[in-house]
């Protein structure tokens, strides 16, 4: 048996997900086990509009569910579950951010995430994010041979704020 799909890009990328392991989404998964356990279906991107009878049947039904498709119910209000998607986008950005590797420097200063803009002069940003032309970050770069200050400790914005 050999399933046909069209629709160029929309249906590459779906066979591409299919192929993929690190896949969350339940109707893909389905899909992925319906697969393994049916050897003998094969999938393939083919050319649309040739006459190719299961491929026209896939696209009358994709155009059906589009313009016929019974509207998702959702069992909240929209709000209501736009509120607990921001609350939970929030808490994993905060978990990144907790356990996160890089900007450390900036995390020191601003522990807790916001999605609400902070006005930061460039200078704060800069002293925040370490771009300054201080040792530390010019040998980054290589426009500097050491990241130590002349008296032996770590030239960083910090160091020379408050202790040199
Ligand atoms: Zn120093």
């Amino acid at each position: 048996m050999k399933m046909s799909t069209s629709g160029a890009t929309a249906s590459l990328s779906s066979l591409q997900i299919l192929k993929s392991f690190n896949v969350k989404s339940k109707i893909t998964q389905e899909a992925q086990m319906t697969l393994l356990e049916n050897a003998r279906i094969r999938l393939g991107w083919v050319k649309a509009h040739l006459g190719i009878k299961g491929n026209d049947i896939a696209d009358s039904l994709s155009k059906e569910a589009t313009t016929d498709g019974i509207p998702a119910s959702l069992p909240f209000p929209k709000s209501f579950l736009q509120k607990q998607l921001l609350q939970l986008s929030l808490s994993r950005w905060q978990a990144e951010w907790d356990n996160g590797e890089t900007g450390r420097s900036v995390y020191s200063i601003i522990p807790k995430i916001s999605n609400k803009q902070l006005h930061w002069s460039r200078e704060c940003i800069e002293f925040a994010t370490g771009h300054l032309p201080f040792p530390s970050y010019l040998k980054r770069f290589g426009f500097h041979f050491t990241d130590y200050c002349g008296c032996g400790e770590i030239g960083n914005a910090l160091h020379y704020a408050t202790s040199c």
